[in-house]
């Protein structure tokens, strides 16, 4: 098992049972993400990806094999701060401003937030958020709360960041645009990340490796490589080589 700053689950099984009825959400589930890169899960709903996410966080038991994220188990490694999260709704509180939502993580790992103002405000900046610093949630549109999300996702200098549907909400035009802001803050960062979606492009866009999931059991079936140079442009979504390459996942995807 490799014990680098990257992502690792060796032969992952997980059976949820209930009264009568089990489910095979994973079976067998490798995944290796390399130190520094850039994954993304995709596969049908059900397949066993936020499965996989709860249990790369330790939010969820696993029946057998092996999990290590940067090195650690990965209830200790969230524990912590070794792991950033962020999640589809943004899941910010609403009565707290923009600073004290990007601060929040670091009073949960009982840090002074105080000796951070420097990184806080940093990070406000590095999402595109400067001016909204004292700004509630419900002041900003929704594809400024994901930045906000975002941000807090890296208050901690995670090694590993974790991303579920991150731009979910958001239309389609919008969501571009995050996710280009998104490799550009990904970059600056230098962590290993993880990003779990529906869209083939959105995968295809940000990844150096997309894995292709299958339902009943959940079970990786392919992962490719994706070559484009970095930083990838916006213009990217509209090449033709980008776009035979979704359509060559999307068949793997749809198993044909
Ligand atoms: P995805 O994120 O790809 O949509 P999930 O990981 O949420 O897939 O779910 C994988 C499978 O496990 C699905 O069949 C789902 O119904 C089942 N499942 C997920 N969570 C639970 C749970 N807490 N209890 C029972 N079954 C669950």
């Amino acid at each position: 098992m490799l014990q680098d700053h990257g992502i690792h689950l060796r032969a992952v099984h997980k059976t949820y049972r209930g009264r009568g009825s089990e489910v095979e959400a994973l079976k067998d589930m490798n995944l290796d993400c390399a130190p520094g890169s850039f994954t993304a899960l995709i596969g049908p709903s059900g397949c066993g990806k936020s499965t996989a996410m709860r249990v790369a966080l330790g939010l969820e038991d696993y029946d057998s094999g092996e999990v290590r994220i940067a090195g650690k188990p990965p209830a200790e490694a969230t524990a912590g701060g070794v792991t950033g999260v962020a999640f589809q709704d943004a899941a910010l509180l609403p009565w707290r401003s923009v600073e004290r939502n990007v601060s929040l993580p670091l009073e949960v790992l009982k840090r002074d937030p105080e000796k951070y103002r420097h990184e806080i405000e940093k990070l406000i900046q590095l999402v595109g958020l400067r001016g909204y610093e004292k700004a509630l949630p419900g002041q900003l549109s929704g594809g400024m709360r994901q930045r906000v999300s975002i941000a807090r996702s890296l208050i901690t200098e995670p090694e590993v960041l974790f991303m579920d549907e991150p731009f979910g909400a958001l239309d389609q035009i919008r969501r571009r645009k995050m996710n280009v802001e998104l490799q550009r803050i990904w970059m600056e960062t230098e962590s290993t990340a993880l990003l779990v979606t529906h869209g083939i492009d959105e995968a295809v866009f940000l990844a150096d490796n997309v894995v292709v999931m299958h339902s009943n059991p959940g079970r990786v079936v392919e992962a490719a490589e994706i070559p484009f140079a970095r930083p990838r442009k916006m213009e990217l979504y509209s090449d033709p080589d980008f776009h035979a390459l979704c359509e060559k996942i999307a068949r793997v995807l749809h198993g044909e």
